[in-house]
């Protein structure tokens, strides 16, 4: 229906139909307001429930700890690259970062203007070192890694045991996709852009002793503080943006949860591996097994540029749209978050084996 493709895009990415309906309607006059989300004051009673609705249910999805503040802010996740250090140290404070692809770097990068950064590990973009490896500083500040590399395709598979040190994730772009313990993390951050809602905001789950610690000359914007005093809501918010991410947040609850969610994805994510480890080498997935992401699928034909070309070209002619991999490694990704069928990855699957037939 509404001529609508299977779009791949590892984001702003693909959001759930009947959200988008629902926006729909509401958009000229929401529930009897006679305006629309976009047009109506921040800080008015109809706004303020819906922010507060989206935080309640957010806290239910995630079963979000009491001693835990959420945040809706703006600046997307690169903006908390330098947030949490300016919050948590003081210059010369040390920092663990982890390195498993190209958004744990830039993490890195941000960190290393405002504190010294040791990285406890590396990977080759296609691994996690174990994290009974990882040389954390015994004084560290905080531990950071990134939960799921957008770019590369891989994903943790259960929380690193950092012993009691603060440990920060990055869950951009698989926030949301499966239950997790939130308890054991000092923040949590994600921009909402890929498997939440529109690009615009930056959801932060921060334990509260981390907050009231920013450095005073850091801009008051980058204060979680200032932020929490003032319920999200110290400038205007991104108000469209939170009110469709309450949207998807009361969809995932009436679907079951996190718990369905992770389900869906295990199943939806083995129907592309084993596409891939069936074609006898013609498609090749670059990430160690271990760690392959439910989230966004990166793969090759390792036989020939040319064929990769053709196939996003066909694929597209065929209504599944930005499947090139990223700029920075080419190839293939197919990033399927909650909101992509299971029907558009069957439908991805069966595609593949034909292109292969044809092209082998
Ligand atoms: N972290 C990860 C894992 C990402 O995928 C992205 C966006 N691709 C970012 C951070 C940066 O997010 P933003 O564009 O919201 O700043």
């Amino acid at each position: 229906p509404h001529g609508r493709v299977y779009n791949f895009s590892a984001g702003p990415a693909i959001l759930p139909v009947d959200v988008l309906e629902r926006a729909q309607a509401d958009l000229i006059n929401w529930q009897g307001s006679g305006m629309s989300i976009m047009e109506m004051s921040h800080r008015g009673k109809e706004f303020e429930s819906v922010i507060q609705k989206a935080e309640a249910d957010l806290r239910q999805l995630l079963n979000i700890p009491k001693n835990y503040k959420v945040l809706f802010l703006q600046g997307g996740a690169s903006t908390q690259f330098s947030m949490i250090p300016l919050n948590l140290t003081k210059q010369g404070d040390v920092v663990d970062y982890v390195i498993t692809g190209a958004w744990s770097k830039k993490a890195k990068e941000e960190a290393d203007k405002y504190c010294k950064v040791n990285v406890a590990a590396k990977g080759d973009n296609k691994s996690v070192p174990a994290p009974s490896t990882w040389k954390l500083s015994p004084d560290s500040k905080y531990v950071h890694y990134c939960d799921n590399e957008t770019i590369g395709g891989v994903e943790f598979k259960s929380t690193p045991d950092v012993g009691d040190r603060v440990l920060i994730s990055d869950m951009s772009s698989n926030f949301i996709s499966k239950p997790i313990d939130v308890a054991k993390y000092g923040i949590i951050y994600a921009g909402a852009q890929k498997n939440v809602g529109p690009a615009g905001v930056t959801i932060v789950i921060v334990r509260d002793d981390l907050i009231g610690h920013c450095r005073p000359e850091a801009p008051v914007m980058l204060d979680y503080k200032i932020h929490v005093d003032n319920d999200s809501m110290y400038n205007t918010p991104p108000c469209w943006s939170i009110y469709i991410c309450g949207l998807v947040f009361e969809k995932l609850l009436k679907a079951g949860g996190l718990t369905a969610m992770q389900k869906l994805n295990e199943q939806k994510a083995q129907i592309l591996y084993d596409a891939i480890a069936s074609s006898n080498g013609f498609y090749n997935s670059p990430v160690d097994p271990a760690v392959k992401s439910l989230m966004n699928v990166p793969f090759t034909i390792p036989s020939s540029a040319d064929l990769e070309k053709a196939f996003i070209k066909e694929a597209e002619k065929a209504g599944m749209l930005q499947l090139k991999g990223h700029r920075s490694v080419g190839g293939m990704r197919a990033s399927i978050y909650n909101a992509m069928p299971l029907e558009g990855v069957q439908k991805l699957a069966t595609f593949m084996k034909e292109f292969q037939a044809k092209n082998q």
